[in-house]
């Protein structure tokens, strides 16, 4: 009797599900479309997007919120490099996600001889990636995915490039063989022991610190260690800061959140506790004005390279968080770290004037619609849901949503992150609504949004309970700006400020709803929340609210030539 045989398509569907992957984010075409149709009818859930930007998004929050690397599947060349954006994305923010590719002729591609979708896939995702690699054989499939697999989930997670040959893909092999070829990858990520050195270290630097404070990053929200990471805050008393992802890790209307007085908290501090989170430019690189000259950091990091990438680390302490918190709260004598009473005091009246000047602008009711006003109808709609995911991506609209949106639950805001990338919002939505089962609400500057758009076509396809708002103020960053030259065509950030983008998910039979005041825009949320269904809200705001460059101006470099001197001759 002949050998019972297999081919590429089943190892690579049985190898991801014998590591418990079980969904995979696409767009389908040669040569993986019946990878995709087996990986379904295998069991596994399949979600075809119509970008594979958005696929590899929506594959890179799943991992961040599952802890399991999300799965992306694209086609050779083209539609490779437009995942490569989210896989790099992944990498950069530390989300475990592998973007799987089928790629052509490696023989043509090799010698350049002008295959169908030709590229050197491998060695082109390389600085993109945290690893790449190719399977060459099909007997090496299942080792292919553990490396993969461990890749994307030890130490710091990130993106891991996976080259799946067509003719690999096509490939027979005997069915023992292949089964026995297959890997179940054993603790693919190890927790790293902090040295009892490092702890002490810490708790030196904390107890003699009189201004402390702690900032919270996504590694934190990442690393799950809610409970610990919480009486370790609770039983020191030292205020905290959330980046923005970590919002919620503990609610943030905790007494002890110092977000409300942040720029005093950080020009004060003294000693600085960063828990996954990293000194790059969204903390200013830890220097500047916005610091205390002399501050000094404890860092806890999983990537032992992150300590003194900006500054010097008075205390660093290489470790998973989770293993981290747990040393640090045995170690720690009550009463050891104590931050100064009068610190507190002043960050707690910092806070109070604060919050009653956000008041006096929150409580405002402008015709058209601003974003304090917009987001303030939002924000009492989804106080009473902690449950529901955020995700938030613009320019005022992520600033503006990041400071007024408390968030009450654990990785429940998903945004920009760290290489503050346009184009998330749909990948994000669908990944989080598609891992968690849960509702989202995306709200989206509607430049942002239109990275993505065509994707609300997905969510109606699925059905998925998202509801998107568009802050609609006809402009990157704002509506309102000239032709410098005078003439008729739109300037370069000018968008359509009388545009309908509810009509766009009406055409999928999706709800759309026209928001031009907090109490419609506040309806309009509530009812389509009720519903669970997929909706669009086009909320219209004045087209002169929002700041060039939101509050990163200073990123932004300017002409210091005059208008006239700019446009040259035709001045
Ligand atoms: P944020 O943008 O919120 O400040 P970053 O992405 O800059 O957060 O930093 C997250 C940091 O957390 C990274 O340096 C990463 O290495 C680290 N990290 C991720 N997961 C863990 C973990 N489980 N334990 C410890 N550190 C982690
Ligand atoms: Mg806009």
């Amino acid at each position: 009797m002949a050998p019972a045989i297999t081919d590429g398509f089943h190892l690579v569907v049985d190898a991801l599900k014998l590591n418990g992957l079980d969904t995979i984010y696409g767009v389908a075409g040669i040569p993986i479309t019946d990878l995709a149709r087996l990986a379904q009818a295998e069991g596994m859930r399949y979600f075809g997007f119509r970008h594979e930007q958005s696929a590899g998004y929506a594959a890179a929050i799943a991992g961040y919120l599952t802890r399991k690397p999300g799965i992306c599947l694209t086609v050779s060349a083209p539609g490779f490099l437009n995942g490569m954006v989210a896989l790099a994305n992944a990498t950069t923010n530390g989300f475990p996600m592998i973007q799987i590719s089928g790629s052509s002729d490696r023989a043509i591609v090799d010698l350049q001889q002008g295959d169908y979708e030709e590229l050197d896939q491998m060695n082109a995702a390389k600085p993109y990636a945290k690893a790449a690699f190719r399977v060459n054989r099909a007997e090496d499939i299942g080792i292919g995915i553990a490396r993969a697999i461990r890749a994307a989930l030890s130490g710091r997670p990130g993106g891991v490039y996976l080259d799946l040959t067509a003719d690999v893909l096509a490939a027979t092999i005997d069915s023992r063989a292949a089964s026995e070829s297959l890997v179940q990858v054993v603790d693919p990520a190890p927790p790293r022991i902090p040295s009892p050195e490092s702890i002490e270290r810490a708790l030196k630097l904390l107890a003699a610190a009189e201004r402390p404070l702690i900032i919270l990053g996504k590694g934190a929200a990442y690393a799950q260690a809610d409970s610990d990471l919480r009486a370790w805050i609770e039983t020191t008393g030292i205020p905290y800061l959330p980046m923005s992802m970590a919002k919620g890790l503990l609610p943030d209307d905790h007494p002890q959140s110092a977000a409300a007085a942040r720029s005093f908290a950080l020009s004060q501090a003294d000693v600085v506790m960063l828990i996954g989170a990293r000194l790059n430019w969204l903390l200013a690189h830890g220097k500047g004005s916005q610091w205390n000259e002399r501050v000094r950091f404890v860092q806890i990091d999983i990537e032992p390279t992150e300590m003194d990438s900006n500054r010097p680390i008075a205390a660093p302490i290489v470790a998973d968080i989770g293993s981290a918190m747990r040393c640090l709260l045995d170690a720690a004598r009550p009463g050891r770290i104590k931050p100064n009473r009068e610190w507190l005091e002043q960050i707690a009246s910092r806070k109070r004037q604060n919050i009653e000047r956000m008041q006096a602008r929150l409580s405002a009711n402008p015709d058209p619609m601003n974003f304090y006003s917009a987001l303030r109808a939002i924000r009492d709609v989804l106080a009473g849901r902690p449950d529901i995911y955020v995700v938030n991506e613009g320019a005022n609209t992520l600033d503006f949503g990041r400071n007024i949106i408390d968030m009450y639950e654990p990785r429940k805001r998903l945004d920009s992150g760290t290489w503050g990338v346009m184009g998330i919002g749909m990948g994000y939505a669908i990944g989080a609504a598609t891992a968690s089962g849960k509702p989202v609400v995306a709200i989206e500057g509607d430049s942002a949004f239109g990275f993505s758009g065509m994707e609300i076509e997905t969510i109606c396809r699925y059905g998925l309970p998202i509801v998107v708002a568009v802050f609609n103020n006809g402009g990157i960053y704002r509506g309102d700006d000239a032709n410098r030259s005078g003439g008729s065509e739109p300037s370069p950030t000018t968008l359509m400020k009388n545009a309908r983008y509810d009509k766009l998910i009406e055409a999928f039979g999706g709800a759309g709803y026209h928001a031009s005041d907090t109490e419609s825009l506040g309806k309009a949320l509530t009812d389509a929340l009720a519903s669970g269904r997929p909706a669009l809200i086009n909320c219209v705001i004045d087209p002169t609210a929002g700041t060039e460059s939101g509050h990163i101006q200073n990123l932004n470099p300017k002409s210091s030539l005059s208008d006239s001197k700019q446009r040259g001759d035709a001045g």
